[in-house]
């Protein structure tokens, strides 16, 4: 932390400033410049009483701003851990050389439905199966999602299949519920600050997938994964899902692309792609899902339906069988020429 005085602060407010500091446990720096001093912090400062100590030094008097020099999160940070996170989900490996897709239909309608989606898939090389049984609809009137129910098909398919299964959990009092029943937790970005359900979903130690609330800056989401990490998980999947758009004629969200190295060099946890959720419209998912492994994503996650024209939730996103598979061969040549794989 760094706090630079402005020109016509006194000695006086300037040592009442260190003092304050050194009040805190902590050691300051007088670093007297041209102008003006600033104030240097020599210790590591403690996680805990970094937005304190900052609010309080800033209201001080002859204080100009206070700059933060490390992140806000460490167990999200590469700071904290330089190395990759990789880890397996039974046989699917997050983070390491492979491109994990993930594919299904965005909301489970029936068992039938779902078994085609999911046989076409896993036939185009997709290793998880998505399929939502809780949806977080914009009108309480859409389809709601078939629940608990829909659950056990997921897991009825998905285990006939050899797949394993990523589904959204939206209210903190269903983790234990969702848990039972899938590899992954999925938490949508209408919830990426829903705190209580990413303590719940931290403290069950089940795979997360987090999706980037739509108006969130990057530090904003890595600290809601810190929630997650700091309750005892240590496999989150980060998932760009698109941002709050300039202009909501053509797409419904805009894919962050740079979102994708910037967080990959922040943080050492596997960042995922969801072209679907991002444009909105399923014509322009191939290229955005391209791209997105071009720029280093670890994984895609993408929906498929068997019939997007019928579908309950999100068809016009969806891509249909043979055009998942389409796209799956397109991809392959482009993880290998960036040094990763896609089975
Ligand atoms: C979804 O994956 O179907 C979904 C609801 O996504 P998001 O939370 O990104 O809108
Ligand atoms: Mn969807």
């Amino acid at each position: 932390m760094m706090i630079a005085m402005r020109a016509e602060a006194t000695l006086d407010e300037v040592k009442a400033v260190a003092q304050r500091i050194r009040d805190a446990g902590l050691t300051p720096v007088e670093l007297p410049g041209g102008e003006r001093t600033a104030i240097g912090i020599r210790s590591a400062i403690p996680v805990e009483i970094r937005d304190s100590l900052s609010a309080a030094l800033e209201t001080m008097p002859g204080v100009d701003h206070v700059t933060h020099i490390s992140r806000p999160y460490k167990l999200a940070s590469r700071e904290f851990y330089p190395r990759n996170t990789v880890f397996s989900v039974g046989p699917v490996t997050f983070g390491g050389d492979e491109v994990v897709v993930m594919a299904g239909p965005c909301a489970i309608e029936s068992e039938a439905q779902l078994r085609k989606a999911a046989e076409a898939v896993k036939q185009a090389g997709a290793k998880v199966l998505r399929g939502g049984a809780f949806k977080p609809r914009t009108s309480p009137y859409s389809f709601q999602g078939l629940g608990a129910e829909g659950l056990q098909m997921l897991r009825r398919v998905a285990d006939d299949l050899g797949l394993i299964t990523v589904t959204e959990v939206v209210d903190p009092s269903e983790v234990d519920l969702v848990v039972e029943y899938t590899d992954i937790l999925q938490i949508g970005a209408r919830n990426m600050q829903n705190f209580p359900l990413l303590i719940a979903a931290g403290e069950t130690r089940c795979p997360i997938l987090l999706k980037r609330g739509p108006s969130a800056a990057i530090d904003e989401w890595l600290l809601a994964a810190e929630y997650c990490l700091s309750r005892g998980s240590t496999q989150v999947l980060l998932c760009e899902r698109g941002t709050h758009p300039i202009d909501r004629t053509y797409t419904r969200h805009t894919l962050d692309i740079s979102a994708i190295p910037v967080t990959k060099e922040i943080s050492h946890l596997p960042v995922i792609v969801d072209p679907s959720n991002a444009t909105g419209v399923a014509r322009y998912v191939p290229a955005m899902a391209r791209a997105a492994v071009a720029a280093g994503a670890d994984g895609l996650l993408i929906e498929v339906h068997p019939d997007p024209v019928c579908a309950l939730c999100d068809g016009p996103q969806s891509l249909d069988c043979p055009t998942f598979a389409r796209l799956m061969k397109e991809l392959r040549p482009i993880a290998q020429a960036v040094g990763r794989s896609i089975e």
